[in-house]
């Protein structure tokens, strides 16, 4: 939101839960599905005396691909750290972070935003451990603990103070989940708590240096819940300025219910952890061979897809382009359908320039008709229509074989009785109708039997033409091209005098 009087500085503090089959210092499982709560539990993760921690190098691994992903420096050093403090959901008393030697430092990741892209620059990303769950009884007497979640893999990143709006932090917190999600780090759903947002919110004097006193916003498991808390806090510390009162530096959480933040806490320095090097754990040396190999497996990510999509297909409608790109599934469907495409453009020495026309036709169908027969979402088609089959179905549409009427009765029954289109189309005795002499025959009869629109017609009233076609469309059950309706329509009403 705009404000005349201050600017708004945010930074954002992100975790994610790291994919990986075992927790960060032991052997239990690390699954997102688990049904009991305490089932995937340890001496290990449960802090008892006389356990030792282990490394899990794929944690290290995905943490290392998420920096390369995001233009960071990864340390040759890093080393771990206990950051001290109790809660219950904590069995340790202490949560093993890094302080210093963090993984990665110094990236960043480009957002659109409306001039243009904008780097957003990120500080650090570094690796430490999830807390367990508490659950409090309805009554309200008590609390319970899950701890399959302590222990579990986290990767914290931390923001510069980039951030000047709520679009601009929804952009980026969307783009990184995507490149989560593409590198497979992690699944990085907000709903399930897989990836949490913090947002660190100030004002000050537009035109000031110097930043203002920030308050860090938690408790924010929606996209909608960050927006909201960012528009909310911008209003509510623009009062206090504005009463010349000062911000109070705390946290506050986010209550849904009253669609406002609350004070949680003051904040708390980071010299009150204690923080100290795990004596339990070595310092962990990253080898120029391990970043190499690892460089090496991160797939395309959406920002160069989305522009190889553009260029290679020419989609241009970028609510289409983000489809294929949020749903890399359904993206690569696309690609297999515009593989097949271009395949039948050479077979049937159809001209190079028209492949645009062609790959459009198909997306559009794919992402409005195709999506609206699955009931709007998005499932894994192939599994009912081909690539090939959809690519001959739209290469009927563009021969103007069908009809748009007709093709989507027929994308219908592609998609439900999972049948190729030519079969449909007998089948169902849909085929167009291309012998001259019966099409003759239909537009001579309706001509005859509208003889006033006709007449009409031929005192300048252009609209009887669209009557006409109608009529003739509506004789031959569609089954007419259009286009050759209207030539010989036209041709024929020429001809009367
Ligand atoms: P702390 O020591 O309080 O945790 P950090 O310097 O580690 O503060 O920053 C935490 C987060 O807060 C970072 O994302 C950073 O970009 C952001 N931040 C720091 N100062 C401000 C500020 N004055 N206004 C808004 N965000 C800020
Ligand atoms: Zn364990
Ligand atoms: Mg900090």
């Amino acid at each position: 939101m705009e404000n005349n009087k201050y600017d708004v500085v945010i930074g954002l503090e992100i975790h994610l839960e790291s994919n990986t089959k075992t927790k960060m210092f032991c052997s239990c499982l690390n699954d997102p599905d688990e049904r009991k709560p305490n089932q995937n539990v340890c001496p290990i993760c449960m802090g008892h005396p006389g356990t030792l921690p282990v490394i899990n190098e794929r944690a290290i691994d995905n943490i290392i691909k998420l920096g390369l992903a995001l233009n960071t420096e990864i340390s040759s050093y890093t080393k771990f750290d206990r950051k001290n403090y109790f809660y219950p959901d904590l069995p340790k008393g202490y949560q093993i972070s890094q302080f210093d030697y963090p993984v990665c430092k110094n990236g960043y990741l480009g957002v659109m935003v409306e001039k243009g892209i904008k780097l957003m620059r990120i500080n650090r990303i570094h690796q430490e451990e999830d807390a367990g769950r508490l659950a409090h009884t309805n009554d309200a007497t008590s609390s319970l603990v899950d701890y399959n979640r302590a222990g579990v893999p986290l990767i914290e990143l931390v923001t510069e103070p980039d951030f000047k709006s709520a679009g601009e932090v929804i952009r980026f917190a969307k783009e990184l989940q995507l490149i989560a999600k593409y590198l497979n780090v992690s699944n990085a759903n907000m709903e399930k708590g897989e990836m949490r947002i913090e947002v660190n919110l100030s004002l000050k004097e537009k035109g000031e240096e110097e930043l203002g006193t920030k308050v860090e916003v938690k408790n924010l498991n929606s996209f909608k819940a960050v927006e909201k808390s960012i528009l909310f806090e911008i209003e509510r510390q623009a009062k206090i300025l504005d009463k010349g009162e000062r911000v109070v530096q705390e946290t506050r959480g986010w209550n849904e219910a009253k669609q406002e933040t609350l004070s949680q806490r003051s904040k708390e320095d980071s010299d009150e952890y204690r923080y100290f090097p795990e004596p339990d754990l070595p310092p962990l040396e990253i080898t120029e061979k391990r970043i190499a190999t690892l460089k090496s497996q991160i797939p395309e990510l959406p920002q160069n897809k989305r522009a190889r999509i553009e260029a290679e297909y020419g989609i241009n409608d970028l609510k289409v382009l983000e489809i294929f790109i949020e749903n890399k599934d359904f993206g690569e469907y696309f690609e297999k359908i515009a593989t097949e495409i271009s395949n039948w453009m050479i077979d049937k020495k159809i001209e190079e320039s028209k492949a645009f026309e062609l790959f459009r036709l198909a997306s559009n169908y794919l992402t409005s008709d195709l999506i609206g027969l699955s009931g709007g979402k998005i499932i894994d088609f192939s599994k009912n229509i081909d690539p090939e089959n959809f690519a001959e179905f739209i290469s009927m549409i563009y021969l103007g074989e069908i009809n748009s009427k007709i093709a989507k009765i027929i994308l219908k029954d592609m998609f439900e009785l999972k049948k190729d289109p030519s079969h449909i189309l007998e089948d169902r005795g849909l085929k167009q109708i291309d012998d001259g002499d019966e099409i003759d025959n239909i537009i001579e009869e309706v001509l005859e039997n509208n003889k006033n629109a006709v007449e009409d017609y031929k005192k300048g009233k252009t609209a009887s033409f669209q009557f006409l076609i109608g009529q003739i469309m509506a004789k031959s059950k569609g089954k007419i091209n259009p286009d050759k309706a209207r030539e010989i329509l036209s041709q024929k009403l020429e001809n009367i005098q």
